[in-house]
């Protein structure tokens, strides 16, 4: 067993568009708010779920409307914050 296996599709740094879908109660949900190997928690059964497509962001633009359910969150666990301050980029220096 590999401690680094891939839990998303994606693997880089940036936020993205991830489809979640709970196998115990077959909710389906979408979020603006996947990271790579990062879940959300399904709202009825409060398992973590990771996505199985995740999608780039097109430009951050347009205001997400829902509010971000940060307890569902797994980043957002991690950080204790939101992980929509986040940025999009991380700020770093280009190599
Ligand atoms: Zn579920
Ligand atoms: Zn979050």
């Amino acid at each position: 067993m590999s401690s680094h296996s891939k839990k998303t599709p994606y693997q880089g740094r940036r936020r993205t568009f991830g489809y979640f879908c709970c196998r115990s109660c077959k909710r389906t949900w979408n979020s603006g708010n996947s990271w790579a190997n990062r879940g959300q928690k399904c709202k009825r059964c409060w398992r973590m779920i990771y996505p199985h497509i995740q999608r780039p962001l097109k430009r951050p633009t347009k205001k997400e409307k829902k509010p971000h359910l940060m307890d569902l969150c797994g980043m957002c666990e991690e950080l204790e914050y939101s992980c929509r301050l986040l940025t999009q980029q991380p700020r770093r220096q280009r190599q």
